[in-house]
């Protein structure tokens, strides 16, 4: 490996060559099962035809333009995102946690456009993942994406996560919005409880407050339906959104419902190669794919499958497995206390599974959305092998 990068990841010395679905090989020519997705991001698998020709099609005619002019695919992205959720009106940009650091100043301009720019604090919780910019780890608030990283930007408070009376008790004349992801991604494969999401909604509401949702990892399929908060039935002000709205393309939003974007008007906000025809080219192909009828009807089905049959394996696999957690296509293995995540993660890649690890001792699974009942098998065959192996 080069000394040349700077040497921010603890990588795993496999390289990939090509991709078909939801497999991936590498130069050596050995086929792995990817329920990494790019860390849920290649939601329809690789080289999905109908992503390839978008973005081949639009390559061949603009790359970028920048946000001086109009951009139709982008124009269309927007609308059709609007069409498909609660928002009215989307920014774009090019990675989560630009959409987070949208949506932060969002939430201030909100509150200042209504003569109230002393409330600007957010609540976060426990476990919580935003991204790497300061703003986002101290948002976070965990002591391990902070170290070395100081002062953090006071603006957060942080609760329990599930705990709605804790958030109540921090809620001050300065707070501005509460945020939350609907399923912790990096935080272990948390799912916030649907009753806990509409008291958040209630909540919020009460208090003037703006709903601020983290869907960047949940969102666009994974749970079985466009976004995962839709199964509590509640609708957020703003939403963020990334890593599978670009199906692997790097892309970035920020979706609002027009009173709470209300402040963001021309010059407050900016990127320049936000939306841009590429990108949202492949957005729109994206869309294509997910809002054809009965594709999230699909993956809800096989996720039911995949759920079931980890559930029927983990009693037989007690010394390694503590529990089966999550939602839809987003799976956390907890393991025991006395396995470590990486060492089930090795042995799984030992048996051609590529898997994620998160905090809490877990490993996330994240296969892309496109795979059937015999890739659910393969999959559950081999996590049967890899945990049989780590007991030994
Ligand atoms: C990945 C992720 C982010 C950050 O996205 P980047 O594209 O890495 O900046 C933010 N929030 C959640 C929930 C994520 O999973």
């Amino acid at each position: 490996m080069t000394d040349a990068l700077m040497p921010t990841y603890n990588r795993v010395d496999l390289s990939f060559e090509a991709g078909e679905g939801p497999y991936l090989i590498t130069d050596q020519g050995d086929r792995y099962l990817d329920f990494a997705s790019g860390i849920a991001t290649t939601n329809l698998g690789h080289a999905h035809p109908h992503l390839v020709q978008a973005l081949q099609a639009q390559a061949g005619r603009v790359w970028h333009v920048s946000n001086l002019w109009r951009i139709q695919e982008s124009e269309r992205l927007a609308s059709r995102l609007a069409a498909a959720t609660f928002a009215d009106q989307v920014f774009f940009c090019n990675s989560g946690v630009e959409a987070f650091e949208a949506a932060i100043k969002l939430v201030r301009k909100y509150h200042d456009d209504n003569g109230q720019p002393g409330r600007y604090r957010v609540i976060t919780v426990d476990g919580a993942f935003h991204g790497r910019s300061l703003n986002a780890i101290s948002a976070a608030g965990s002591e391990k994406l902070l170290k070395g990283f100081a002062p953090q930007v006071d603006a957060f408070d942080h609760v329990g996560f599930n705990n709605t009376n804790e958030l109540v008790n921090a809620i001050t004349d300065e707070t501005a919005a509460i945020l939350v992801e609907p399923v912790q991604g990096d935080g272990g494969i948390r799912p916030a409880d649907l009753e806990y999401l509409k008291a958040l909604r209630r909540i919020a509401d009460e208090h003037g407050l703006l709903l601020v949702l983290d869907e960047i990892q949940c969102g666009m399929g994974r749970t079985g339906k466009l976004f995962a908060h839709e199964w509590a039935g509640i609708a957020p002000d703003v939403m963020m959104s990334a890593k599978g709205l670009g199906g692997g393309m790097p892309i970035g939003a920020c979706l609002a419902t027009a009173e709470a974007a209300k402040g963001m008007t021309a010059g407050t906000h900016g990127s320049t190669f936000g939306g841009n025809p590429l990108a949202t080219a492949v957005g729109n192909a994206v869309l294509d794919v997910m809002l054809a009828p009965g594709f999230l009807d699909g993956v809800d089905r096989v996720a039911r499958d995949l759920w079931h049959r980890l559930q029927e394996l983990a009693p037989r696999h007690a010394s390694v497995i503590q529990e089966i957690r999550g939602a839809g296509l987003m799976l956390g293995i907890r393991c025991r206390d006395q396995v470590a995540n990486t060492d089930l993660g090795a042995a799984l890649r030992g048996h051609g599974l590529l898997t994620v690890p998160a905090a809490d001792n877990v490993v996330r699974l994240l296969p892309p959305l496109v795979i059937d009942d015999s890739q659910v098998r393969e999959a559950v065959d081999m996590i049967d092998a890899g945990c049989r192996q780590v007991a030994a």
